[in-house]
């Protein structure tokens, strides 16, 4: 008999995934430019040129069998060494190469995270809207997830929930900053207050309540907007990091996890990383790709063309109408649906092939997703139909 667990989490598609194959159905009937898609998170600004550069360097100068080997389990040292450094002159923080793990992206990241931290009984809370994956991770790792609502006037942190929320069983709490899908960027005021609240609790509870900081969408913040470094707040930091969205490689699938020597016991818990990367079979990220990174530490690809989206875009939504926090980072907007249910609204959406996210899969109903990583001309010639569905409303 197989796992029921897994064969509902297997055969169910997520929303978004539904979404965007009704997209690809719709493109070939109508054409791919009548349909204005918004549903998928996967940058269309393509990686910078020097990561060509990196790789065709690589592979004409290095050694083949070392390019496509193991590497030991938590990455090769040099690369780690090179991105501790990186870390440290942009952010100020004092990692080397046995504080890094290299990973699979951010997913990995995260799963091995709550891996890493869960006893039978532990919750693990973050805060609405969050990223879906959360629950599949934290409960195949045997935790509970335990969602704080959404402060929807600004989606920063609604401390009263949360407080309401905590307790002896709390292990940790993962925020995601850039934000998916509200691609809100938490002040230093909220990471101070949580901060010294998780200090706090602690204290009270007698154990270490870890801070996971899933963190994909460091760069793309605009404005010169403040993204905190979470370490330099928090010992029991773990960050979690990924080159999916910076570099726009998400289909190579790397990225890392940095456990700080400040954290409580932190070769233990290093050790414990470790353990759930063998456990998950998450050992020996690629090979070249992490060779490739360790080139481009100090790079991103041109993310300027999504500010000049959000720009547009929001402008737009706004003088037709739509109700929407400002984002200062991601590639996200996370406007209020015109009608209650945000399902019947991405329906009526659909009329004017515009292809939305419902926000209930968030953690934050009566909201839509849109996914601005496209061309500037789609969200142009998407306007009118943005316009159009508002009048439906009016
Ligand atoms: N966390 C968040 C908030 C995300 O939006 C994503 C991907 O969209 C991930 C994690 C997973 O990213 P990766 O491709 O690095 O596994």
């Amino acid at each position: 008999m197989i796992s029921e667990k897994m064969y509902e989490l297997g055969s169910k598609k997520s929303v978004i995934r539904e979404i965007f194959e009704f997209g690809k159905k719709r493109a070939a009937e109508v054409g791919a430019e009548n349909v204005y898609d918004f549903s998928i998170g996967n940058p269309n600004v393509p990686a910078p040129e020097v990561v060509k550069n990196a790789i065709l360097d690589i592979l004409q100068n290095e050694n083949p069998v070392d390019i496509h080997g193991y590497t030991s389990a938590q990455g090769d040292p040099k690369v780690r060494a090179t991105i501790a450094e990186s870390i440290n002159r942009r952010f100020k923080t004092n990692f080397d190469a046995n504080n890094l793990y290299m990973t699979v992206g951010a997913a990995a990241s995260i799963h091995i995270c709550f891996t890493a931290l869960a006893n039978k009984g532990d919750e693990f809370i973050t805060f609405a809207p969050y990223f879906p994956e959360y629950r599949c991770f934290v409960e195949a790792a045997g935790g509970k997830l335990v969602v704080v609502p959404a402060q929807i006037e600004n989606f920063q942190i609604d401390f009263e929930e949360f407080e309401k929320n905590l307790n002896e069983k709390t292990k940790a709490v993962i925020i995601n900053t850039p934000n998916n899908p509200s691609g809100v960027v938490y002040t230093e005021e909220t990471i101070i207050k949580l901060t010294e609240l998780l200090k706090s609790k602690s204290k009270e509870y007698g154990h270490a309540i870890y801070l996971i900081s899933d963190e994909p969408y460091r760069e793309i913040a605009y404005d010169d907007v403040n993204v905190p470094y979470l370490t330099k707040y928090y010992d029991n930091t773990f960050v979690c990091y990924s080159y999916s969205k910076s570099l726009s490689l998400p289909g190579e699938r790397i990225g890392y996890i940095v456990v700080p020597n400040e954290m409580e016991e932190s070769k233990k818990v290093y050790a414990a990383v470790c353990g759930a990367g063998r456990a998950l079979g998450f050992v020996c990220a690629p090979s070249l790709f992490q060779k490739v990174v360790a080139k481009c530490a100090n790079e991103t690809a041109d993310i300027s063309i999504y500010k000049k989206n959000r720009d547009l875009l929001y402008d737009n939504l706004i003088k037709f109408g739509y109700k929407c926090v400002k984002p200062d980072g991601a590639f996200y907007l996370f406007p209020q649906a015109l009608e209650k249910d945000a399902y019947a609204f991405c329906e009526r959406a659909k009329k004017y092939d515009l292809l939305l996210v419902p926000g209930d899969d968030f953690g934050c109903p009566s909201h839509v997703r849109i996914s601005y990583c496209v061309t500037t001309d789609q969200i142009i010639r998407s306007l009118p139909a943005f316009e159009k569905l508002a009048k439906e409303y009016k």
